[in-house]
């Protein structure tokens, strides 16, 4: 098996060496679109996979349904690891972001839009790297029936969460604009590789899952709050329903031209930026 070290580098190397990290759609296409990844392990069989399966709802995968839908092949979830790739933001989206109000700026938008065909590209290519080295891998991106549900307990879910399995990997904690607080902060967004073999799990820094968000650890903060145009983000947490609302005012009435006139899904998170845990977990 690969040593763990030689994975991380061999996905830094695919997502800031890809052809398709950059701005090309906006007309920069020497202008990298996300910085070197954040990477981290879990094990198939860490208990929050089932807790999860167990708590959003039956159409919730875990990794063993993950890989037998990438691979065919039938495997325990002890035999598997769980990677999970976290893409920061670069310093130019984020400044821009940060001098948005009321409407997502325009790199912001790009980033979004950009995203399904730039992550099946790279994370295909992650999946074809470790398979020249010998390690079978899926990507959670490139299966096809990866898509929305309904949960009775959450209502809008999906049958894989990228963020809770960055959370088991130990990359960070949820906010309470429910965007996961990284080292590298809040601006960011995942993807997940499934690999047979064992790889050491990252330890998790954190008891909770809040631990980072200084609202739920000292009562204080709130900045998300109000970031949000819509008021999608209460003390109570993040209205996803709301939220959504707005994603799809913005695509189909308010958003500029590149975004109403294409297949683009369309993004906001304004909450991810001019927000104390934009770049890092607040101090
Ligand atoms: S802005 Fe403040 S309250 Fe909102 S997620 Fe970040 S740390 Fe938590
Ligand atoms: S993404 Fe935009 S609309 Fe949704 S909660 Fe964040 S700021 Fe509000």
């Amino acid at each position: 098996m690969l040593e763990k070290n030689d994975m991380i580098r061999l996905i830094e190397d695919a997502v800031t060496k890809s052809p398709y990290n950059n701005f090309r759609a906006m007309g920069n296409p020497e202008e990298p679109m996300w910085d070197s990844p954040i990477v981290g392990f879990a094990a198939g069989d860490d208990p929050y996979f089932r807790h999860y399966k167990d708590t959003i709802g039956e159409f919730y995968w875990l990794p063993r349904d993950v890989f037998r839908l990438g691979t065919g092949e039938e495997a325990e979830d002890g035999q598997l690891t769980v990677i999970s790739v976290g893409f920061p933001q670069t310093v130019t989206t984020k400044k821009d972001q940060r001098n948005a109000a009321g409407m997502p700026s325009e790199r912001w938008l790009y980033t979004r839009g950009e995203w399904e065909k730039l992550i099946f590209r790279i994370s295909s290519d992650i999946v074809e790297r470790l398979k020249a080295r010998g390690v079978q891998a899926v990507s959670l991106d490139s299966i096809r029936t990866f898509s929305r549900q309904t949960s009775p307990k959450f209502g809008m879910a999906s049958n894989w969460s990228h963020r809770h399995t960055a959370f088991i990997a130990g990359l960070g904690t949820f906010g309470l604009s429910d965007g996961l607080i990284t080292e590298k902060g809040k601006a960011m967004r995942f993807t997940t590789i499934i690999i047979k073999g064992n790889v050491e799990p990252t330890v998790r820094p954190y008891g909770d899952h809040h631990a980072y968000c200084k609202f739920y650890t000292e009562n204080r903060c709130g900045a998300c709050i109000t970031r949000c145009p819509v008021k999608a983000i209460t003390r109570d947490g993040h209205d996803k329903e709301r939220c959504s609302d707005y994603l799809e005012k913005i695509k189909h009435e308010i958003g500029p031209d590149f975004v109403r006139n294409s297949e683009y899904i369309s993004g906001c998170g304004l909450c991810q930026s001019k927000v104390p845990c934009q770049d890092r977990i607040p101090k």
